[in-house]
């Protein structure tokens, strides 16, 4: 099946059937010229040539028959020219006529005496009649009856040794003519125009489709690299173009896979991360499953010796398995090691031609992972690994906007330690950085993948529920509370143990903006703080005016 990139280019099919068209018509009007060509030199040539041979013939005849004439042998003449008429085949005729037109010797005895009248005789009339000019000593090819003949006209000029017989002032005494048949001559020129003939068709008919195949062929290489590079082209300006739509790690996961499978055509694609302590993440997608999954590589995985052989610098490059149905690719930024991607096919190998695109793919995936980490670190405060303050008054306002559009409710939590600083003043800031980082990891444990917790301040944190009413606003807030509660800290010499105050919001119900969503949680918060402590309050805020 064609895809819109070769559908677009169907034009290029057509405009090939025109070429290929055109190509075969010039080819077959040059053979058929050529034909025509040869034919007309040859039959050119021949009678150029039997004329000249006449013309030798004709020569010859004359010396012998001017030395008959000195002798004065009428007899020797005339047995002379019957003997020419009956020994040279090609010879049809050969007569002298004298100056009055009439036929005084001639290789047909019946004839002599004969007047031939150039006005009347078929055979005078071509040259004659026509242009009322007396042949000299030429030859010429004229009609007689149905058939044509080559005629060689010889006039005998009243010279010296004539003047025995015929007066002086007699310039011309006649004319030797002979008459070829021009037969022969005609049939070798049909023989061999009919040769030429069955040769152009033979050329036609077995060269025409030898070319079409050889043509075609080049043609269509040409074409189908066309559309590859159209396709490749296209592949690539999507790609960029979606690789550029986002710089959350996450979703940039899943379009990364996304385009993958649909370039590679691809059954399975593993995207592997690494973290410093040897702990793998994987993304995992298969046509089977028809979803994206995540996971940990532990040892007993099979991916787990790839991993290792790639962090051993083993995979450094793009490698194709011989099977042509395994892929490593291998994404870096400059000489560190980003991700490793890998691409399988469970039936069938990848298109080869697709397999060009994998380096110029690396490359831009490498760019829009590098830009997702530098957001994410960001967005990420360093201690907690929540997200920071400023990425939730970002998040906070795209919620909100969520909210107004969907009508779905939303609620934020703010959460404070208590006493806090006694952590700090007993054990130490130390002591108190790690009781900030797990009461982040216990609030991250709590939490949906929806939700999104920060860093709000010190040992302030707020978490953004979407789709989330404040009764089950509360029961998260309970449950991160409790656990939080529940949880003893160790610092490496003794367990300690914190609690923490909530403050619930919703919207609409306590707030119709993001500035009081903000406000009304922290005023519970405060509320918290005010009634004890280690609790969760839920605004009261509107309730009490509707
Ligand atoms: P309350 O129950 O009223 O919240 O009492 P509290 O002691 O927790 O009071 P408050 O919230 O005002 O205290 C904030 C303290 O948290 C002040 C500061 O010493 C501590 N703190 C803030 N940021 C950090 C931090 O990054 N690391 C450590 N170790 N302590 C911090
Ligand atoms: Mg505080
Ligand atoms: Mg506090």
């Amino acid at each position: 099946m064609k895809n819109s990139g070769e559908t677009r280019l169907d034009w290029l099919y057509s405009l090939k059937k025109k070429i290929l068209l055109g190509i075969f018509g010039i080819l077959t009007l040059s053979i058929i010229l050529t034909m025509v060509f040869i034919a007309v030199m040859l039959r050119d040539r021949l009678i150029k040539d039997s004329k000249y041979k006449t013309q030798e013939l004709s020569n010859a005849i004359q010396s012998s028959l001017s030395s008959l004439m000195l002798k004065r042998d009428p007899d020797m003449i005339q047995g002379t020219i019957e003997n020419i008429g009956s020994n040279n085949h090609s010879i049809l005729k050969a007569f002298i006529l004298d100056k009055h037109g009439r036929i005084a010797y001639s290789s047909d005895k019946n004839e002599i005496g004969r007047i031939l009248d150039r006005y009347k005789e078929e055979s005078c009339l071509g040259c004659h009649q026509k242009t009322g000019t007396v042949p000299s000593d030429n030859t010429i090819i004229i009609n007689n009856n149905d058939s044509k003949l080559l005629r060689n006209v010889k006039v005998i000029y009243n010279s010296e040794s004539c003047h025995g017989c015929h007066p002086k002032s007699d310039r011309i005494n006649g004319k030797l003519i002979i008459d070829r048949s021009l037969k022969s001559t005609y049939s070798l020129i049909t023989s061999i125009e009919l040769m030429i003939f069955i040769s152009g068709i033979v050329c036609i008919i077995f060269l025409i489709p030898f070319f079409s195949r050889v043509l075609t062929k080049g043609v269509n290489q040409y074409i189908d690299e066309i559309v590859h590079q159209n396709i490749e082209l296209k592949l690539l300006y999507v790609m960029i173009e979606r690789l550029s739509k986002t710089i959350d790690m996450e979703e940039l996961k899943i379009i990364v896979i996304e385009i993958i499978k649909e370039s590679l055509d691809a059954d399975e694609v593993d995207v592997i991360f690494h973290k410093d302590t040897r702990e793998y993440r994987v993304t995992a997608w298969s046509r089977d499953k028809g979803s994206v999954s995540r996971k940990k590589v532990d040892r007993n995985d099979p991916l787990f010796l790839i991993i290792n052989n790639w962090l051993d610098g083993k995979i450094t490059e793009e490698e194709i398995s011989k099977d042509k149905n395994l892929i490593y690719l291998p994404i870096k930024k400059t000489d560190i090691d980003l991700a490793l991607i890998i691409i399988r096919k469970t039936e069938g190998i990848f298109a080869p031609m697709r397999l060009g695109l994998l380096k110029i793919m690396s490359s831009h995936i490498s760019v829009a992972f590098e830009n997702a980490m530098l957001y994410h670190i960001a967005i990420t405060d360093e201690l907690t690994n929540l997200f920071t303050q400023r990425h939730f008054r970002t998040s906070i306002d795209r919620h909100f906007l969520d909210y107004e559009k969907y009508g779905e409710k939303l609620t934020l939590l703010m959460l404070d330690i208590d006493d806090f600083k006694k952590v700090n003043d007993t054990y130490g800031h130390m002591v108190g950085d790690s009781v900030l980082k797990d009461v982040a990891e216990r609030i991250m444990l709590s939490i949906r993948d929806n939700d999104l917790a920060f860093r709000y301040g010190g040992e302030e944190f707020t978490v953004i529920l979407p789709s989330t009413d404040s009764g089950g606003a509360k029961h998260v807030a309970e449950r991160i509370r409790e656990d939080i509660a529940n949880h003893v800290f160790e610092d490496g010499t003794s367990n300690l143990k914190i609690t923490v105050s909530i403050g619930v919001s919703t919207c609409p119900d306590n707030a119709n903006t993001v500035r009081d969503l903000i406000l009304t949680a922290d005023q519970a918060l405060y509320g918290a703080k005010h009634t004890g402590k280690n609790k969760v309050v839920v605004s009261e805020a509107n309730k009490n005016n509707k």
